[in-house]
């Protein structure tokens, strides 16, 4: 995803607003040597942080998370500032930033604890498995949700026992500076959250060589390359990556509904969500109401940029983004799709709107039909039936998040479990990302691996097995070498032989 509206003069990038060009903030670029000096401190605290246990690291969560609350318009000014969205989708980031401390301080404890496993055998063995940190945990993250993505995906990482060492997007450091104050005002030793700026290709790169896990959030194309730099260092990383989301549509949906679920999942955040609806597939005897009734309510939205909640729709995050949006519309609309709405730049507004846009007629052709836009943009697609539906939302390199609206529960649970996608939303399209009781993330080139639930915070911390046996008689190494006769063979060869069948020993 090229943008580039952050400029960098020497060793400085100066953060300005899309929506109005107001210069908003700077950072430093690190060097080579800062990443490295940062991951040594982050390390050096790291240990005492650790052997506080999961209980007292809670307190700090717990105060974080009434933090954010009592600086929210502080958060709100920040956030939307450097990215240009608007205020109601700033509030979005600091509530997904709060479910997941408060889902995490409920639970992260009890995902944390040590297990206790049934042993070799019975009686003399037994088995634990522990969660230990690995210690100092990178994230590289994107510009689209600067607040969660580089602080809310930090959290369960702190909450387990490791230091944070974040590379935030070049285009929207300043949330995740805001972060670390209040995380350090809520009482975290400052040297556990390292933030370093800079180009991906340099201080990103450099990131990885110093962490124990990486965490990567941003482009399938960037994906690869780190995920080829981690496995050299032979580090585990989870990649959330890119999608291009369908959405299904049958006769018998409540079609006002479903077209809410079209407006919020292809325009929230001016459509710059990784599971925000792309394509979507309609049964051909509602198309045309439906495709209606979209166009009416599209029309509707308020597009622009303030401090307050009248906007509905905000400003991309570059003058260089909305450019490659408006690529790919003018090269759909060029070999012959329709425009229902939009498919024109705002520039009444500023120099990164674009108007939120609904297409017809796209085919194979054109670079939209199968590559992520990342705006306001979506395509409908009349087909047959939920089979066609079904075979096309699968017909895609990626396969993040889906959305299915029929009318009916079970016909819809069951179209959803034919979906090749991470996650599917059921008469909802964004419902996903705050459902933090269950995991989160993508199949096929949307990525590898899970944030949220129980898997968001056991993979920042490796397995440790601790096996015991009773030491009385050799204790189980004692079993086989007490072996000497073919009888007591036979006798041990019974009893294992046993051990399947009985409850509890299996
Ligand atoms: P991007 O891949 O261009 O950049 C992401 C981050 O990687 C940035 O911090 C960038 O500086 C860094 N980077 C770039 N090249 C690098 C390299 N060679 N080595 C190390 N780091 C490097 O993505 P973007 O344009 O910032 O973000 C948009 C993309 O993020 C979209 O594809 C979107 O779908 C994806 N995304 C995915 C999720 C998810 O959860 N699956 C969430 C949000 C965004």
């Amino acid at each position: 995803m090229s943008a580039t509206r952050a400029r960098s003069v020497q060793n400085e990038i100066t953060i300005s607003n899309p929506a109005t060009g107001e210069r908003v903030g700077s950072v430093a670029v690190a060097t080579a040597a800062d990443v490295k000096a940062a991951a040594l401190r982050a390390r050096r605290a790291q240990p005492a942080w650790e052997r506080l246990g999961v209980r007292r690291r809670r307190r700090v969560l717990e105060r974080f998370h009434d933090l954010l609350f009592e600086r929210q318009d502080e958060i709100f000014d920040t956030i939307q500032r450097e990215s240009g969205k608007t205020r109601r989708e700033a509030l979005g980031e600091l509530l997904i930033v709060a479910g997941t401390a408060r889902y995490y301080l409920a639970h992260g404890e009890e995902h944390l604890a040590e297990e206790s496993h049934p042993g070799a055998s019975p009686l003399i063995t037994g088995a634990r498995v522990g969660h230990r940190p690995y210690g100092l945990v990178g994230f590289i993250t994107p510009w689209n949700y600067p607040f969660i993505l580089s602080i809310g995906d930090a959290l369960p990482a702190l909450l387990a026992g490791n230091a944070v060492l974040v590379k935030p997007s070049e285009l929207t450091p300043l949330s995740a500076e805001l972060g670390r104050d209040l995380l350090a005002t809520s009482g975290l030793d400052a040297d556990l959250v390292q933030l370093v700026h800079g180009p991906g290709a340099t201080v990103g790169a450099e990131l990885v060589d110093h962490v124990d896990y990486l965490g990567f959030t941003g482009s399938t194309a960037t994906g690869r390359k780190v995920a080829v730099a981690a496995a050299e260092r032979l580090i585990p990383c989870s990649l959330e990556l890119g999608g291009k989301n369908p959405m299904i549509v049958l006769a018998g949906a409540p079609l006002e509904e479903a077209v809410t679920g079209l407006v919020s999942g292809g325009f929230y955040n001016t459509g710059q969500t990784c599971i925000a609806v792309a394509r979507v597939y309609v049964e051909s005897r509602i198309f045309d109401r439906f495709a209606a009734l979209a166009r009416r309510r599209i029309e509707k939205l308020k597009v622009g940029w303030s401090l307050d909640w009248d906007m509905d729709v905000g400003s991309l995050v570059s003058r260089e983004h909305a450019a490659k949006v408006m690529r790919h519309v003018e090269d759909a609309v060029g070999k012959g799709a329709t425009v229902l709405t939009g498919g024109q730049r705002r520039s009444d507004l500023g120099e990164a709107f674009v108007a939120p846009t609904l297409l017809t007629d796209v085919d194979e052709s054109m670079e939209l039909c199968r590559e992520e836009t990342f705006g306001p943009v979506v395509a409908l697609y009349p087909v047959r039936d939920a089979d066609e539906a079904v075979a096309r939302a699968n017909d895609s390199t990626y396969g993040l998040n889906a959305s299915v609206w029929t009318g009916s529960a079970r016909t819809s649970r069951a179209l959803a479990r034919r979906i090749e996608a991470g996650s599917v939303g059921i008469n909802s399209t964004l419902l996903i990302y705050s459902t933090f009781d269950v995991p989160m993330g993508g199949v096929k080139e949307s990525g590898i691996g899970r944030r949220h639930g129980r898997q968001g915070i056991l993979r920042f911390t490796q397995a440790q097995s601790i096996v015991d046996s009773i030491a009385t008689g050799g204790g189980y190494e004692g079993v086989l070498a007490n072996i000497t006769s073919e009888a007591r063979a036979r006798s041990l060869a019974a009893a294992f032989k046993l051990m399947r069948r009985i409850p509890g020993l299996r």
